[in-house]
């Protein structure tokens, strides 16, 4: 069975998005890299220039994980928001989709989503917000990623992934020590679907958004 772990910090997983850095590309096996929030500066062209250099890598697979965090990173959000902007613009314009990472910037994704002409497939990763979040987004190409908080009982991502339409999702270990098949294990139990037809429904998804597809 393929388990895709659609974001992660560790290295050597089988099916695996590796989360790599910035100042060290070109990695084994697939990765995504941009710049995280939290490394946004005033400079972001000159990190934005790292991301540009690797786009020819055939293992570059995702653009982020970028996106808001309001509670840290740099004070001015509007930086933030500039160099997020780019990074979409770019992944659209390469076809690939973009890792976000969102910490109470909602309001600011929202207005992203107006001022862009072109969206490109956005993976919220360490989904942990409320279903209704979900849904006022549902119109736009966003897909919702899944990982350690469907382990706490009254979590926002619990209740979420009941609330999930199956083309949306995915799972991911992000920098969790561990294993995607538990986070299958977990989400088929709560969801009462098999684990092989989350598998196979999470490899769906992501041919349907990446031009690196994985055989069923
Ligand atoms: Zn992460």
């Amino acid at each position: 069975m393929k388990y895709l772990d659609v974001h992660t910090h560790f290295k050597k997983r089988a099916l695996s998005v590796y989360q790599a850095d910035l100042t060290a590309p070109k990695e084994d096996g697939w990765y995504s890299m941009g710049i995280h929030p939290w490394d946004v500066t005033e400079n972001w062209e000159i990190q934005y220039k790292n991301i540009s250099a690797i786009a020819s890598d055939s293992n570059f697979v995702a653009i982020g994980e970028c996106g808001f965090d309001l509670i840290r990173g740099i004070e001015d959000p509007e930086i933030q928001f500039q160099a997020f902007k780019a990074q979409l613009k770019l992944a659209y314009s390469w076809g690939l989709p973009v890792i976000m990472h969102q910490v109470k910037g909602l309001h600011l994704l929202q207005r992203m989503l107006k001022e862009l002409q072109h969206i490109p497939a956005i993976i919220w990763h360490g989904y942990n917000s409320k279903p209704e979040i979900m849904k006022s987004v549902q119109e736009f190409p966003i897909y919702f990623s899944f990982g350690s908080a469907i382990f706490q009982e009254k979590s926002s991502a619990l209740k979420s992934l009941k609330m999930i339409s199956l083309n949306r999702i995915f799972f991911e270990t992000d920098d969790v020590d561990i294993k995607i098949d538990e986070v299958f294990e977990r989400s088929s139990l709560i969801l009462q679907i098999p684990e092989e037809v989350l598998a196979d429904q999470v490899i769906k998804n992501w041919n349907s958004i990446s031009n690196n597809k994985i055989d069923g």
